[in-house]
Parts: C-alpha cells; sequence; structure tokens
C-alpha cells in the first residue's frame, strides 16, 4: 500500500528531520514494507541519507522550469541538489487558492513527465459538482493535457469537500469513483480526504484502492504511524 503525507504549509525544518527519524524507526522496528511518501515544505527538503528505501520525500511544488525568474518558486536545479524526483501535482488547494489553470498543470506535469519524476497527480470535485451529478465529467476534464499511460504516474482521488474536513468521503462513493477512474487509469489510485487513524482499514478495503494521500492527520508524526499501523492488515 502507498501512504502520503502532504505537509501543506506546516512543520519546521527541525521537526521534519525529527519526524523522519521517528518514522525511520517506527518503520524498522514493525517491519512496514508499505510504499511512504512524504512531501515536506520546499524549505525543509534535503537528501535525508539514513532514511528507509521505502521513504521517499517529494516536492509539494516546483515551477516546470530548470531555474530562472521565477520569484517565489523552486524549479529543477533546486530539487536536483537533494535528489528529489518526486513531485505532487494539481492538488486543489493549488487548483482553487492559487488559480492554477487546468493549462499550467498539465506543463507542470508534462515538464516534469520529460525529467522522469514519480508524480503524484490530484483530482477532486467541489460538492456543488458532485450535488449536480456531474462528478466523473469534472474529474475526465481534470485529466486534459496528462498522459495517462505514463509510467511513473500516482492519481490521487480527492474530493475537495472532503480535504481537511474531519468527514472523509462514504465508502461507496469513493468506491464508485475509483472504479470508474480505474477503467482508463492502470497505475496506482490513492484516496485522499480526512483519512484518519480510525478509517484507514475501511479505506484501504475498497478494490481499487492503492493507498491514501493524508494531510493533516499526517503532520504529527506519532499521528501517520498509528494511520499507518492500523492500516496494516491482520
Ligand atoms: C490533502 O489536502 O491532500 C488532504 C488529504 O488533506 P486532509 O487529510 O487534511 O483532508
Amino acid at each position: 500500500m502507498i501512504y502520503a503525507s502532504n505537509f501543506k504549509t506546516n512543520n519546521t525544518r527541525a521537526y521534519t528531520k525529527e519526524y523522519l527519524k521517528t518514522l525511520n524507526e517506527f518503520m524498522g522496528k514493525n517491519g512496514i514494507k508499505d510504499e511512504i511518501y512524504i512531501f515536506p515544505t520546499s524549505t525543509s527538503l534535503d537528501t535525508f541519507k539514513n532514511i528507509s528505501l521505502n521513504i521517499t520525500i517529494g516536492a509539494q511544488n516546483a515551477y516546470p522550469a530548470k531555474n530562472g525568474s521565477y520569484t517565489g518558486e523552486i524549479g529543477l536545479e533546486q530539487l536536483d541538489e537533494f535528489g528529489i524526483k518526486t513531485i505532487l501535482i494539481g492538488h486543489s488547494e493549488r487548483r482553487e487558492i492559487l488559480k492554477e489553470s487546468q493549462e499550467f498543470i498539465a506543463e507542470k506535469f508534462n515538464f516534469f513527465k520529460e525529467q522522469g519524476f514519480r508524480i503524484i497527480y490530484c483530482i477532486g470535485e467541489t460538492k456543488e459538482t458532485r450535488d449536480m451529478g456531474k462528478t466523473m465529467e469534472y474529474l475526465w476534464s481534470e485529466f486534459d493535457g496528462i498522459d495517462l499511460e505514463y509510467k511513473e504516474l500516482i492519481v490521487a482521488y480527492e474530493p475537495i469537500w472532503a480535504i481537511g474536513t474531519g468527514v472523509s468521503a462514504k465508502k461507496e462513493d469513493i468506491d464508485e469513483v475509483l472504479s470508474a477512474l480505474r477503467a482508463k487509469v492502470k497505475n496506482p489510485l490513492l484516496y485522499g480526504g480526512s483519512v484518519k487513524d480510525t478509517n484507514i482499514k475501511e479505506i484501504l478495503s475498497i478494490k481499487e484502492c492503492d493507498g491514501v494521500l493524508i494531510g493533516s492527520a499526517s503532520w504529527k508524526v506519532e499521528n501517520f504511524c498509528k494511520i499507518i499501523k492500523n492500516g496494516q492488515k491482520g
């Protein structure tokens, strides 16, 4: 299974180091073999040489350029310095708050695809879209310009109305969307939106669910470890 943690604008560089040390020890002690992705803030990126091979550090965002004049952004050169080869693209907070268009998101996707990055590509509908019965139509439109055959692609379905609200989508609703996505996406499918230690087991039991992308419930390492522990089979 895949467990990904998106720190968003949380945690310091010092705490990120401590977080990874604790997580690494927890994984070793408990023989956890799952694939773990951590997306710290860009100021916390580093090489983190002493962590287990199944923990991958990724960037929450980067500008689709090697370097240049893009004030406030980081580019490929800054990611290369730390050997970062994984990136989140299309998160709803970047689409909604930072007004990233589908065209720009596709440009970013294609730039990092060219560089061979593993891309966790996020899609998700608003509550209004869902209420109008247009969820799938909307989700497919978020794939405009995106190569669904790209071998390093992971898709994260994150309904916007379930993000940060404490209320996850219902099992049947996630099941329905992931099954529909599976028709065109052969790569791993994640669910994100208020995943926590109490619902992880149920979410991972969904047929087409290959893992989770977690925000708030993963920012403290002990909570993230508890989620991973509760998600184990048996
Ligand atoms: C997210 O924003 O990717 C997310 C899943 O957040 P949360 O877990 O807090 O709902």
